[in-house]
């Protein structure tokens, strides 16, 4: 059996690496990297590294040749045109490789006001069922690094959490908890053409973090609504509900995942 994971120098890609190397006989897990000099933490843990560059197809068909479960980790960047061509480049590379079964990482909620044929995730999440591979969709949450958007630093300081007007809500979970997740679900079998929803069972909003910035802080802090607020990441939800929940992630974690408590003090 053999497991490889693209993008794994990446943040998602590390922690997933490290689960899998900790869980895993020795052999048989191995890194894709774009950058071999990248690749010395997986190569420390034993993994083997193979290049599998988004933009150049050949590497990917060379890397996944062999291989039973891939895990593509999403292309980062803005572009999704340009992310969709490395899309397909991979998806193409594990058809022509004989790849047994293409795991993908999506996101989990549904685009707003956007045409699903000009989202990426789901233009993705298609081109892959249409390529005939055996597949999984894992659709993730939003990383917790959103809340660490909101100036969280300068809430606690002023006891003001400014935020722009509305009912805005969130599900949000750690890298750390996708990471236990998904080496939760390539380590078990049963998971052909299944999609999951690897969000947190709950949702917060503004309300319940300034609370929560209060418990940790031991500082009252309450939430202001400013209605000239500018902040790029308000453009960025607006486009996305994000207010659903699942109990897939907890199901393949074995646990709770980390509190909105726990999951912010990085960002503190
Ligand atoms: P990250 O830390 O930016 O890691 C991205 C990984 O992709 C890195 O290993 C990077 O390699 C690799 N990469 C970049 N260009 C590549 C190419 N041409 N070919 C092969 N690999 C390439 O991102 P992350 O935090 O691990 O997140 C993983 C993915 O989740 C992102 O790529 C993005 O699609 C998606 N995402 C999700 C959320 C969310 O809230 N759910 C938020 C942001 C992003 P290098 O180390 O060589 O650069």
């Amino acid at each position: 059996m053999s497991i490889l994971i693209t993008g794994a120098t990446g943040q998602l890609g590390t922690l997933i690496v490290e689960q899998l190397a900790a869980q895993l006989p020795p052999g048989g897990l191995i890194a894709g990297v774009r950058d071999l000099q990248k690749a010395e933490h997986p190569r420390s843990l034993g993994v083997e590294i193979r290049i599998a560059d988004y933009d150049r197809p050949d590497t990917l068909r060379e890397a996944f040749t062999g291989v039973n479960k891939l895990l593509f980790i999403s292309s980062p960047g803005t572009d999704d045109q340009a992310r969709f061509v490395q899309h397909t480049h991979v998806i193409e590379a594990a058809v022509e490789a004989g790849v047994g079964h293409i795991f993908y990482t999506g996101l989990a909620f549904p685009p707003v006001g956007i045409d699903p044929q000009n989202h990426l995730h789901l233009r993705s999440e298609q081109a892959i069922a249409a390529s005939g591979l055996t597949y999984t969709f894992l659709r993730n949450a939003l990383y917790t690094d959103i809340a660490g958007m909101f100036g969280l630093k300068e809430a606690v300081a002023n006891g003001e959490l400014v935020t722009a007007p509305g009912n805005w809500t969130f599900n949000t979970v750690t890298r750390r908890d996708l990471a236990l997740g998904t080496a939760g679900i390539l380590t078990s079998e049963g998971h052909e053409h299944k999609s999951y929803e690897l969000t947190a069972p709950q949702t917060w909003d503004f309300e319940q973090l300034a609370e929560v910035l209060s418990r940790i802080s031991g500082k009252k802090v309450v939430r202001v609504e400013d209605t000239g607020m500018q902040n790029w990441v308000y453009a960025f939800l607006s486009k996305l509900d994000t207010s659903s929940t699942s109990p897939d992630l907890e199901h393949f974690i074995g646990g709770p995942v980390l509190s909105l408590e726990e999951s912010i003090a990085p960002f503190l």
